[in-house]
């Protein structure tokens, strides 16, 4: 008798994709574009996916890297990951008109880091070193704050009193690996207290604890994302960190090599929290012409959180009558 030949599927994660700090900050490209017209000057990848920012610049947005290179008296705006406030201050000096679509998410652990500093603490901040988020909490309090990159930096730490130290973290790191962390950070400094609530934002933990529940269920997971995006770097791990035997990340779904699929039967699908779900779907269609027709999509949690555009581009919106 003939064996059935076995079923190839596609386990799609949901929440994935956009989270709605990056929706803010693509809809206040957008709407800047039309209230004030192009250029408008965006300082930084207004969040870090290939296909976004280059889908912003098609439509009249200007990436920099400093306000400096932006002509003075223009609209600048700021990216999803937060600045530091002498970036404020350049912008005023420069007569810019900026708009700063920071994650709510993010500027809640930058007035944490401003209380903890100005009640004279010393803070831990859990990051990736060179990370934007990271240099814009940074530069809230650097006189207080100290990067620890991981668990094996916790031996660098020296702080002046053990009773009054805090650790903060990014947004968009991986939940395991910073609890690893403040564990190693608390076996040194019996005291360390802990920020008033979740720094990792739902986003990111929603977007791995759905990866957890059907990485060990593929043999494949790949990840929609950009390399320089933190939290869907963090996904490729989560996934290989609990069951797949092999992920990987792809900006398109012409990256996804024929050698990954050789004897997989079931792929994982996800995307990091800056990417549009038009490129999931071209993964899916690319894995459909494969046989992996069979989509069953996965939703533990639904997300409801919006956020509204920043206020000083919703007054110009309503002076405008744009919508
Ligand atoms: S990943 Fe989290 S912190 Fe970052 S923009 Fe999205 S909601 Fe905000």
């Amino acid at each position: 008798m003939e064996s059935k030949p076995v079923e190839k599927r596609v386990l799609l994660a949901k929440p994935r994709g956009y989270c709605a700090g990056v929706d803010r900050a693509v809809v206040t490209v957008e709407k800047a574009l039309e209230v004030y017209g192009d250029p408008v000057y965006v300082r930084k990848q207004i969040v870090h996916n290939k296909h976004v920012v280059e889908t912003l610049e098609s439509k009249g947005a200007v990436f920099v890297e400093e306000n400096e290179e932006v002509p003075e008296g223009s609209v600048v705006v700021f990216s999803a990951h937060g600045v530091a406030p002498e970036v404020h201050d350049q912008a005023e000096e420069r007569s810019l008109k900026a708009i700063d679509a920071t994650c709510p998410l993010v500027t809640k652990v930058h007035q944490e880091a401003r209380r903890f500093a100005k009640e004279d603490y010393d803070i831990v901040l859990i990051g990736h070193e060179g990370h934007e988020e990271v240099i814009g909490t940074s530069g809230e309090a650097p006189e207080h704050i100290q990067l620890v990159d991981g668990p094996d930096e916790v031996e660098n730490i020296e702080v002046r009193d053990e009773s009054k130290v805090v650790w903060l973290s990014q947004t968009t790191l991986s939940v395991d690996e910073t609890m690893e962390t403040v564990d190693r950070l608390k076996k040194r400094l019996p005291l360390l207290q802990s920020p008033p609530s979740d720094d990792i934002c739902y986003a990111t933990q929603n977007r791995q604890q759905v990866v957890k529940d059907i990485a060990a269920d593929c043999e494949l997971v790949i990840v929609v994302g950009s390399q320089n995006s933190s939290n869907s770097l963090r996904l490729v791990e989560v996934a290989l960190q609990h069951g797949a035997d092999s992920s990987y990340l792809v900006d398109y779904a012409s990256e996804i090599e024929e050698a990954w699929l050789e004897g997989v039967t079931t792929v994982g699908v996800t995307s990091g929290a800056s990417v549009p779900d038009n490129l999931v779907r071209e993964v899916l269609d690319f894995l459909d012409e494969r046989g992996y027709g069979t989509v069953e999509e996965f939703e533990p949690v639904v997300e409801k959180q919006t956020f509204q555009l920043p206020r000083e581009l919703k007054l110009d919106m309503a002076a405008a009558n744009v919508k």
